[in-house]
């Protein structure tokens, strides 16, 4: 993981202004911070953020288990740079996500797999309703995290990186 982030570090040292000053890159990843902030209004009012703040105070559950951060790679964790996140140096819970902190996940941009992940209790508790726009919202986060991915690989390819 280690060296991952720090190739994401030198990366966004790198060419981190410069990937910002691409006439559609900003835009780009101004919708997808807008769709973040749309996907977790979506869970706060659906009931999702209710009920994983139950879970894990109540009944200690934590969905965010040690070896996810593996499925990262350093384009996803340069996205987490340019959006501002403070990527953490080391883990802090010896069985859970190297990304997670005592107040939750510490990225902006999250992998799919943490995005999508709805668990039982969740379709348990919550209505139809809550599920349908809780997944149009992410659904919406996931289509603009994979065009900034690609758009950013692509220019990363290109400038022979
Ligand atoms: S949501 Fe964050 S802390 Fe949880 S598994 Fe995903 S990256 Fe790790």
């Amino acid at each position: 993981m280690q060296a991952k982030i720090e190739n994401a570090r030198a990366l966004f040292d790198a060419i981190g202004n410069e990937l910002l000053k691409e006439p559609d890159i900003l835009p780009l990843l101004n919708q997808y911070r807008e769709a973040v902030n749309e996907s977790w209004q979506a869970m706060d009012e659906n009931g999702v953020v209710t009920e994983c703040t139950d879970c894990a105070v109540n009944d200690g559950g934590s969905c965010c288990g040690k070896g996810i951060e593996e499925k990262f790679d350093s384009v996803l964790l340069l996205i987490n740079l340019l959006m501002g996140a403070d990527i953490p140096l080391k883990r802090q819970d010896p069985t859970g996500c190297w990304f997670l902190g005592e107040k939750g996940c510490q990225l902006l941009a999250r992998h799919v797999i943490c995005i999508n992940y709805m668990c039982r209790r969740l379709y348990d508790r919550l209505s139809e309703q809550n599920i349908h726009a809780v997944q149009q919202a992410m659904g919406k986060e996931t289509d603009l995290l994979f065009m900034l991915e690609q758009r950013i690989k692509s220019w990363l390819q290109v400038k022979g990186f």
